[in-house]
Formats: C-alpha cells, sequence, structure tokens
C-alpha cells in the first residue's frame, strides 16, 4: 500500500489496488492530507477486529471531490474520512445526512451502503469524549469559551449545546460569523442557570481585553481555529490572559506542544491538545461504518 493515493489512482483503481491485501475500502480525503494520522488509527482498529481491509490517505483537491465520491462508491469503499477543505462541500453531495451533519453544516465521517452515500459527522462527539477522558469531567454544567467559528467550532458548540452545557461564549476573528452562530444556538440556552451579570450565549471579538473580562465565568477553553498547526503560530491566547482554574483544549496538535498548551501550562491551567478528539472521532466513524464497538485500546496505543 502507498502511503498517499490521488484522484487518478481512482481512475485505474483496479491495476493500482490490483495487489493490495487486504484491499482499501476507507479513506480520508484531503488536501493536505499527508500529516494525518488517521491510517494509523484505523488500521489498527481493523487489525484488532479481525477486519479484512485497509485504510488509506487519498490527496484530493478541493475540486476532485465529487469525482473521488463516485469512484469511492463505484469501487465499493465502505466509508470515508473528510478533512480540509472538503467537510463543507460534501453537505451538497450526500443522499443523507445525520442530525449533527445537518446542524452543523460539514460532513466529516461518510459510509457507503449500495448507492447511497450518507453523511455524518463525529467531531462534537469526538469532542466531548476528548473532554472526558482528558479532564475527566463532563461538559454538561461547564462554562465554555470557543475560539473560532468554521467547522470544527461549530461541531463543537452543537454538542456543547447537545450536552446542556452551562454557559457558551463564541470569539471569532470574523465577528459576523461569531453572531451567527450564536443567534443558531439561541433556543439551546433559554433559561438563567447562570448566577452572576453575565448572558448563557454570546459572541464576543477576538480581543484579549474582552477574553480577559470573561475569565472569572469560565472554566473551559477551546481553540477551535488553525492557530497552532504551524510551529511558528502564536498562542492564541496570551499565557497573561488565562487563569490556574482553567482547563484549556487545543483541538489542534502537533508533533510537540502546541503553543496554546505551553501558555496554559505557564498559567498554571490544565491542558490537553487535540489527539484524544481525534482519537474518538475516529472511533464514533469506525461505530458507523461496522455498527459495533471500536477497539478503543488499540486505536489508542496505534496514536502513541
Ligand atoms: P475552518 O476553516 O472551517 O475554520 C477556521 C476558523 O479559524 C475560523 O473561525 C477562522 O476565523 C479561524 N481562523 C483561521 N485562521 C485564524 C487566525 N490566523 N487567527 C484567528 N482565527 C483564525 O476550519 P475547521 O473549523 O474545519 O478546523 C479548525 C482546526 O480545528 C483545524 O485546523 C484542526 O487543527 C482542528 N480540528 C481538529 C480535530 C481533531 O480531531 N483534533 C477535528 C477537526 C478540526 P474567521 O472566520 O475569522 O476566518
Amino acid at each position: 500500500m502507498k502511503s498517499l493515493y490521488t484522484l487518478q489512482d481512482l481512475q485505474n483503481w483496479r491495476e493500482v489496488a490490483d495487489d493490495v491485501h487486504p484491499p482499501i475500502r476507507l479513506s480520508v480525503f484531503g488536501d493536505p492530507v499527508a500529516h494525518s494520522l488517521s491510517p494509523q488509527i484505523q488500521n489498527a482498529a481493523l487489525k484488532h477486529a479481525n477486519i479484512e481491509m485497509q485504510y488509506a490517505r487519498f490527496f484530493v483537491r478541493a475540486d476532485e471531490l465529487r469525482e473521488a465520491l463516485q469512484f469511492a462508491r463505484d469501487w465499493q469503499f465502505l466509508g470515508l474520512n473528510l478533512t480540509i477543505p472538503h467537510k463543507i462541500a460534501a453537505v451538497g453531495l450526500m443522499d443523507s445526512l445525520d442530525e449533527p451533519a445537518k446542524k452543523i453544516g460539514a460532513v466529516n465521517t461518510v459510509r457507503i451502503s449500495g448507492a447511497a452515500v450518507e453523511g455524518f459527522n463525529t467531531d462534537g462527539e469526538g469532542f466531548g469524549r476528548a473532554i472526558r477522558d482528558n479532564f475527566a469531567i463532563d461538559l454538561r454544567d461547564l462554562r465554555v469559551l470557543v475560539l473560532g467559528a468554521g467547522g470544527a467550532a461549530r461541531a463543537i458548540a452543537f454538542h456543547c449545546a447537545l450536552e446542556r452545557c452551562e454557559r457558551l461564549v463564541i470569539v471569532n476573528r470574523d465577528l459576523k460569523k461569531a453572531k451567527q452562530l450564536v443567534d443558531e444556538l439561541r433556543s439551546d440556552f433559554i433559561g438563567p442557570r447562570v448566577l452572576g451579570p453575565v448572558a448563557r450565549l454570546e459572541a464576543v471579538p477576538w480581543d484579549e481585553s474582552a477574553i480577559r473580562f470573561q475569565l472569572a465565568n469560565l472554566d473551559l477553553i477551546v481553540n477551535a481555529t488553525p492557530l497552532g498547526l504551524q510551529p511558528r503560530d502564536p498562542s492564541p491566547i496570551a499565557a497573561r490572559a488565562l487563569a490556574p482554574h482553567l482547563m484549556i483544549f487545543d483541538t489542534v496538535y502537533g508533533t510537540g506542544k502546541t503553543g496554546l498548551v505551553r501558555a496554559a501550562e505557564e498559567a498554571g491551567a490544565r491542558a490537553a491538545d487535540g489527539r484524544l478528539m481525534l482519537l474518538h472521532q475516529g472511533a464514533a466513524a469506525f461505530e458507523i461504518w461496522f455498527d459495533r464497538s471500536a477497539p478503543l485500546v488499540a486505536m489508542r496505543d496505534a496514536l502513541k
């Protein structure tokens, strides 16, 4: 098996995949995708569960998604993961969507059943399980601030609403997008549950003093922007704007600590990067494809 396939490979799949055993029936489509750890995790799961198939990476550009999906169906792939830049575009290419994918407006998991291509979103579920796994706490009753208003932030925000978190603050560079997300969530946050003079749900500008003003009324801060993907990226929030009582979760992960995790540690706060979110969204995808629980220990070991 190659470490990276392309649309051209799918066009000649019979020849390309002829000598690959077990056969490739699952994959991740993205651009970029070479860094994806999903093959490592899913292949460990497949092996552990004695399922005779493999999971591969495909470099698929934005304008190639429709054709690549068609080939995946023709070649009887069982499922896919979608990453940058396909999650939103895929919504219009699915035959059906699950409730989270519909609400979020993004698909990260595809199940192919015969001719039907079904879209799911496991990012929110993966996030909730990662928070429990990292910090031994449920989202319920937490006061959460999310940085970002893109696909990942939307998945996280809707999941916070589903798990009835106490308070939700959305911070985004483009404040209009944060406000729009808040409007979509409004009906989930009716009722004055929070003590003190703060709103249960609000959009706040990307501004250090505005974020500092929120600190006393927060338990968890989540980075759902790509800041931290590049080793030279600054932390989205400086250590001086954090506090020791906070839990800090960075959806980004890399080979070393992200800037936000370093800033959190400097401030004396508990911190975790996005590895366990990757693990748990992958486990949720496995459960969708195979209708059985995922071999989490084997997947976790593969991630290490
Ligand atoms: P999107 O492109 O949909 O959204 C990006 C968001 O980040 C937008 O809100 C954007 O703000 C903001 N942003 C982008 N660049 C900057 C910057 N330089 N400074 C401040 N804000 C910025 O991406 P996704 O939501 O799909 O993904 C975001 C990140 O989440 C990914 O990079 C990935 O690392 C992580 N992720 C991790 C997962 C995991 O399993 N661990 C799963 C999914 C995502 P604006 O609207 O103003 O442009």
